[in-house]
């Protein structure tokens, strides 16, 4: 098991796992602080971090989140799931949170 990055937030964490998972790579996430009260501890310290189970997954892994937090030129896009529309700058859907799919 390795670890690919930290999230800056437990939502985030989860949504790269959920589109590593979504491309056929196994992934998990960890908190250090899972069994703490929320908001007892500053955000800062709470950073999630995403691990893929698989060692060999791991460079896919990097090179999707890169893809995913990298801002894209062109055209808007619709979300698959929830056919919300977005500007070309998102690679996100703010509505449930999907990530975005279509090809660029
Ligand atoms: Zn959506």
């Amino acid at each position: 098991m390795r670890r690919v990055e930290s999230a800056p937030n437990l939502v985030i964490a989860t949504l790269w796992a959920d589109a590593l998972s979504a491309a056929g790579i196994e992934a998990r996430v960890f908190s250090r602080y899972l069994s703490s009260i929320a908001g007892e501890i500053p955000p800062s310290e709470a950073e999630p971090t995403v691990w893929v189970l698989d060692d060999r997954d791991l460079e896919r892994a990097r090179q999707l989140l890169g893809e995913l937090q990298r801002p894209v030129r062109g055209a808007g896009w619709r979300c698959e799931s929830c056919g919300e529309r977005h500007g070309p700058q998102f690679a996100q859907c703010w509505n449930c949170g999907a990530a975005r799919t279509d090809p660029r």
